[in-house]
């Protein structure tokens, strides 16, 4: 049996009422799903921005609001375009990443046979026909860390634009189902990682972001400038088992996987051979490391020894999260090394 549900893109050409004032757990009462906004400025072509992906991260559509209440206000209209995507309304009127019976949003963006795939497939074509000016996703991490912005491909427009946000910049090509990706394939595209979804300065750095972004004439291709920015490349994520349990800190004993409660504050610090990572209680279960390949490169990472899981080499994590929800549905977190762009 198929699925039969049906899911329609919707396209506004103006910003319905109230839009500029709900909170995203109520855009539900304006916008009957993943809508496009296309809102006119003063220049051509449009700078697209997605943000709710995932329902519980909300910094990016607050920064949006804010925007466009500012221009509102003085009553003058954007410098350029905007195509706003607002993607998992449903999902974030629970205030969850996305809904038991929904895929992740984030990771729909190369097709697929599910309504939700057929929906991006049209957003994109739309896009690709209309060659945005630049296009960035916006999110929140579940675990802390500092604000970076994430690129799927190195050539200078993708390092300028998203040094524009942070000095910190991950490279990444796996997940490869991610908008960010996908967007790559036509224009310069970001993801931006805005820090814990209740921290007000993320909002107030989103906006001063998107407002930078608004500004540009052009995005510089030029990377021989000297603020070189730190870049990271992301060569494995870690997976938990399906339906394991697990815990953090040492002294809870049933679970299966404890990992140390400290865990968070490793993101972004390189950690050395050997570092403590957690217990395992069942020596029937093991992580997963995944390279960007989708091997199995687990032995060459973990060890376990006594009980204890120890890394190998020595590496910089990122997204470690001690979120549990977020650890079984998407990763426990992944891991990095320092990339040279020269
Ligand atoms: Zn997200």
């Amino acid at each position: 049996m198929g699925s039969l549900r049906i899911m329609e893109l919707h396209i506004l050409d103006e910003i319905p009422n109230r839009l500029l004032e709900l909170s995203p757990a109520e855009l539900h009462e304006v916008l009957p799903g993943p809508t496009l906004l296309k809102i006119p400025g003063e220049k051509e072509p449009p700078f697209f921005i997605s943000t709710l992906l995932h329902g519980d991260e909300p910094t990016g559509f607050l920064a949006v609001q804010q925007l466009l209440n500012h221009y509102r206000m003085q009553e003058k209209p954007l410098p350029r375009s905007v195509w706003l995507f607002l993607g998992n309304i449903a999902a974030a009127r629970n205030h969850v990443r996305h809904l038991p019976d929904q895929p992740d949003y984030n990771r729909i963006w190369k097709g697929g046979t599910l309504p939700e795939h057929q929906l991006v497939a049209e957003l994109l074509d739309i896009l690709k026909a209309n060659k945005p000016f630049a296009g960035v996703d916006i999110h929140n991490t579940s675990g802390k860390n500092p604000h970076y912005a994430c690129v799927n491909k190195l050539d200078g427009p993708f390092i300028n634009l998203g040094k524009i946000f942070s000095q910190t910049i991950v490279y990444f090509t796996r997940p490869e189902e991610v908008l960010s990706r996908a967007l790559a394939e036509f224009c310069p595209a970001i993801t931006v990682e805005s820090g814990l979804a209740r921290d007000p300065f993320g909002v107030d750095h989103v906006l001063d972001f998107l407002e930078q972004c608004l500004a540009l004439e052009s995005i510089p291709e030029d990377m021989n400038n000297p603020a070189q920015p730190r870049v990271y490349h992301s060569i494995a994520r870690i997976e938990v088992p399906d339906n394991s349990r697990i815990g953090f800190g040492e002294t809870c004993r049933d679970t299966d996987f404890n990992f140390v409660e400290n865990l968070e504050s490793m993101n972004f610090v390189e950690q050395a051979e050997n570092t403590l990572v957690g217990w395992r209680h069942n020596s029937d279960l093991k992580l997963a490391v995944v390279d960007e390949h989708g091997e199995d490169v687990s032995d060459g990472f973990i060890s376990y020894t006594n009980g204890e899981i120890r890394l190998i080499r020595s590496v910089v994590p990122s997204m470690l999260t001690t979120f549990a929800p977020n650890v079984l549905d998407d990763c426990l977190g992944y891991l990095m090394q320092r990339y040279s762009l020269e």
